[in-house]
């Protein structure tokens, strides 16, 4: 039977979460520091923008912060982890078998549910998600979970997806060219490969594989 499985992620996880307490923030480019204030471990999408890595030291983007009025917040996990409970605790209403992959990230698997429409079961976690919590998730869906995770990525990536990308939806030509865009985003097949312990064989494989050759 072939698996269908969603994988949920909130975007930019620890900036969402200071933005819940603080939506004046919302828009504007927003870091979180790590311990000690060091360096850069969450960035709002307007601070990708900017072209700010992960990682960066912070004194060394005090100049680019002060001309792009970057607001810094110390990193606070206790929050983070109140926050990923709750988020965690909502998915798990929608699929009967939930894995929590991260602090950030759920995997549902909905196989046992075939007649279930994936897409509009996506939007309405991410509306539920939004309501019940405050942050914004992002769905893929796919028959493994490295699929699930690379319709993630173009979820979040494509602005057309509106937040949810279920692979099985998609037309061949479209579903090579988005999982091209996909893989290249993701650092490739290898690293996927090895952070899930899984590799899905058959065409989806090869048609990336050759895509970004
Ligand atoms: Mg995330």
């Amino acid at each position: 039977m072939q698996r269908r499985i969603a994988l949920v992620d909130v975007n930019n996880f620890y900036v969402s979460c200071e933005r819940v307490f603080r939506p004046d923030l919302e828009g504007k480019p927003v870091v979180v520091l790590s311990n000690n204030d060091g360096c850069v471990v969450a960035r709002s999408a307007e601070v990708k923008a900017l072209g700010v890595p992960m990682g960066l030291p912070w004194f060394q983007m005090k100049e680019l912060a002060r001309e792009h009025r970057i607001l810094a917040f110390s990193s606070n996990y206790t929050l983070y982890g109140d926050l990923s409970a709750r988020v965690m605790s909502v998915l798990g209403q929608f699929a009967p078998d939930q894995e929590v992959y991260s602090i950030d990230e759920s995997f549902l698997d909905f196989t046992r549910q075939p007649h279930l429409d994936l897409t509009t079961t996506g939007h309405c976690i991410r509306e539920r998600v939004k309501q019940w919590v405050g942050v914004p998730v992002s769905v893929g869906i796919g028959s493994t979970k490295t699929l699930a995770k690379l319709a993630n990525h173009v979820a979040k990536r494509r602005a057309g997806w509106n937040g949810v990308c279920d692979l099985g939806t998609l037309p061949g030509s479209d579903l090579e060219a988005d999982m091209t865009f996909a893989v290249k985003r993701a650092g490739g097949w290898v690293s996927l490969h090895e952070r899930f312990d899984e590799f899905p064989g058959g065409d989806a494989a090869s048609t990336t594989d050759g895509g970004s050759s």
